[in-house]
């Protein structure tokens, strides 16, 4: 069944993916089942996507009510879940509007356009640049991985799109010294994710507040991987006292149904009007409903509180091997965004966990990245935590 299907794929799929060679037939929480009865504790939740786990029953509850209701009218028409999830956003975040689309990528398209537009309509013309990251990852259209401060991402796809420039995360100075007449905004993950889980050094997000502030430049958060409890908070800019000014959601968001928001403050939002910019599915009914019952179960569960708890727990049993084998360099993140950087190849150990039925994952060569559902138990970190012990 396994090899067969692999056969099968090899032929007729793009060749955009090295995928491992088993086959994903079901999973329940924080366990997936291959076509050959296997079963992997999964630390990778579908690249930060399962918060709450596979096939939770309330989520699959929320999707089957409404595809008995309606799936899809375009947004030609006002439908109920989109504005209640909207309404939930506004309510839970600095934010006053939210702009629906279908993936990380096409938020931050969203996000790129609105900062444009707004200065546009202010009659500045010249305002048009983005000051982007090195090691960040905002998405692979043309406009996104022009934002991506990547080499790997961007060749072969020249030219890119104008008006993208790039400073160190963490450097404050290089940031101000970037900034000119024609930095329409700063883009930056307050984590970097794909970049190796690097957490931003202690003031840096506040100064870059500050910058933008007195420059008159709009900040642009993509929290496609943090936002949703990932951190231990809600959104990852509340652990700094900061807000940005439009902010980007993705991946968790529908807990594994494809949705994208773009949120922005009022009086940025309000360069956006009706023609400006769209989305067939954007928000559209069976996914927002989805999302909306992600989130009345992260809260009506106290997930983001089990989250931050076992956060810290799973730091700690990593700081832990750290101790114990000399070839662990260096362990960081917050809340479930956790990553262990090597200073060897990190695939094999990949490969190793999953032959003893662990998922995990590797980023920027020799960082182990963990980013489980955020239900994530116990005895399930535990038993990780003794299967690398063994193979490190
Ligand atoms: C995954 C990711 C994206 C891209 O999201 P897609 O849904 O794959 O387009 C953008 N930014 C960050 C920070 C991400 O982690």
């Amino acid at each position: 069944m396994n090899t067969e299907i692999i056969n099968k794929a090899d032929k007729v799929i793009a060749k955009t993916y090295k995928r491992f060679p088993i086959v994903i037939e079901s999973g329940k929480a924080c366990i997936l089942r291959d076509t050959q009865g296997r079963e992997y504790i999964d630390f990778v939740a579908g690249v930060a996507v399962c918060c709450l786990g596979h096939t939770h029953p309330r989520i699959a509850e929320a999707i089957s009510k409404q595809a008995n209701i309606l799936f899809h009218v375009s947004n030609l028409f006002y439908t109920i879940p989109q504005v209640e999830l909207a309404s939930l956003l506004v309510e839970k975040s600095f934010a006053d509007r939210v702009f629906f689309c279908n993936s990380g990528a096409e938020a931050n398209e969203a996000a790129i356009k609105l900062a444009r537009k707004y200065f546009k309509d202010k009659g500045q013309e010249g305002r048009y640049g983005i000051i982007a990251m090195e090691k960040s990852f905002h998405g692979r259209t043309m406009a996104t991985l022009s934002a991506t401060g990547q080499d790997k991402i961007r060749k072969g796809f020249e030219p890119v799109l104008e008006g993208f420039d790039f400073v160190q995360f963490s450097d404050t100075e290089g940031l101000r010294r970037r900034i000119g007449p024609s930095t329409c905004a700063v883009l930056v993950e307050p984590i970097q994710g794909e970049g190796g889980v690097r957490c931003p050094d202690p003031g840096y997000l506040e100064a870059v507040r500050q910058i933008c502030n007195d420059t008159g430049t709009l900040l642009i958060f993509d929290e496609i991987q943090t936002g949703i409890g990932r951190t231990g908070k809600l959104f990852a800019y509340e652990h700094f006292g900061v807000e940005p000014d439009i902010m980007t959601l993705a991946k968790a968001l529908g807990n594994g149904l494809p949705i994208g928001a773009m949120l922005a403050k009022e009086e940025v939002a309000s360069a956006f009007g009706p023609g400006s910019h769209g989305s067939t599915f954007g928000g559209t009914p069976i996914v927002t409903a989805a999302a909306l019952e992600v989130l009345k179960t992260l809260e009506e569960e106290k997930i983001i509180d089990h989250c931050k708890e076992m956060g810290a727990y799973f730091k700690e049993r990593l700081l832990w091997l750290k101790n114990r084998h000399k070839d662990i360099e260096d362990v960081r993140g917050f809340g479930l965004i956790l990553g262990m950087k090597l200073k060897k190849e990190g695939q094999p150990v990949v490969s190793r966990c999953m032959e003893k039925g662990f998922l995990i994952n590797c980023i920027q060569g020799n960082i182990l990245r963990f980013i489980p559902p955020l239900i994530i138990k116990k005895h399930e970190i535990d038993s990780l935590v003794t299967c690398l012990d063994e193979i490190l």
